[in-house]
């Protein structure tokens, strides 16, 4: 017994625990962190492939923490998800969006829209969050389709009547829809009839090995051709050489975003590039 009992606990090595220890400690400085003015909202334009002019911005989030520098996300929206603070983040993450995009839509273009990221967690909960969002907007007097959120595939596959309610929801408050990563997850396609989207944004891993006569010139083509016939426009993600963004302004890809135009950097940052490109 006494060695079944060790066994148990076996797994829990050292480093386990300082992960654990980690992780805690993370989730703790987060909360500050959400509180504290920590978090940054980054922005990454959209390039308009025939004109070459930002039309618009995806919104990416940073964490400022004070000891360990500039925090990836990928690194704490999963902590984010698990502790729940996630519901805080994604209401600042659409406040800011909103207040920026207000400006950007009067100084630079009428149309400019930002998009924000939602994690499943957030789309999937009903907690009326969209018409909080509504209410911000109707504030601002800003009007419609300013703003466009991203899913991703896997969101949309166990379609239960909280799926359609938040995306009718959306509609209802004037806002776009977007599938993210689009290429990597499920494509059984058939939601893309069945839903109402607005955008497909194809997935990087796509972008990276475009190359003319290639699988995924093909794929993209495909991709490209099958969306606009169901009225939806593209977003290539990841376009880091001028051969990807010549190819795929070549396949009638609408939209670039990627390394090639700019990185994701501050808001400021964003709104002198503006300035100087004149949108
Ligand atoms: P994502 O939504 O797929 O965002 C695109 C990611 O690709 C961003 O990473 C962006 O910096 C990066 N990227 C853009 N262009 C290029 C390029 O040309 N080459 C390469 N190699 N990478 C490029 P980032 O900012 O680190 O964000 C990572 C992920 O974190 C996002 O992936 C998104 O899933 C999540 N995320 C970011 N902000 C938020 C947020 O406000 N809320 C939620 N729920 N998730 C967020
Ligand atoms: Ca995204
Ligand atoms: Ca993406
Ligand atoms: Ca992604």
């Amino acid at each position: 017994a006494k060695g079944a009992g060790r066994n148990r606990y076996s797994y829990f090595t050292p480093a386990l625990q300082v992960e654990a220890l980690t992780r805690m400690r993370l989730t703790n400085d987060l909360r500050n962190a959400v509180k504290g003015g920590q978090l940054e909202l980054y922005f990454q334009p959209i390039v308009h492939l025939k004109t070459g002019r930002i039309h618009k911005a995806e919104a990416l989030i940073r964490w400022r923490h004070p000891t360990r520098g500039l925090v990836s996300p990928m690194d704490f929206i999963p902590l984010a998800e698990s502790s729940g603070l996630i519901f805080d983040i994604g209401m600042w993450v659409f406040s800011e969006s909103a207040r920026w995009v207000q400006r950007w839509r009067s100084e630079h273009h009428p149309d400019f829209q930002i998009s924000v990221n939602q994690s499943p967690l957030e789309f999937q909960r009903d907690d009326g969050s969209y018409l909080e969002w509504q209410r911000q907007m109707q504030d601002l007097t800003l009007s419609g389709q300013a703003l466009v959120v991203e899913i991703t595939e896997g969101m949309l596959l166990d379609a239960n009547t909280t799926v359609s309610n938040k995306l009718l929801q959306l509609r209802d408050a004037g806002i776009q829809v977007a599938l993210d990563d689009f290429g990597t997850g499920y494509s059984s396609l058939s939601y893309l009839k069945k839903f109402d989207i607005d955008y497909l944004k194809i997935d990087r891993s796509f972008t990276r090995n475009l190359a003319p006569d290639s699988s995924d010139m093909a794929l993209s083509d495909a991709i490209i051709v099958m969306a606009h016939k169901l009225g939806l426009r593209v977003i290539a993600e990841g376009v880091e050489t001028e051969q990807q963004r010549a190819l795929l302004a070549e396949a009638g890809c609408d939209y670039g975003q990627g390394y090639l135009f700019s990185r994701p950097i501050p808001a400021q940052e964003f709104d002198a590039m503006l300035r100087a490109q004149q949108v």
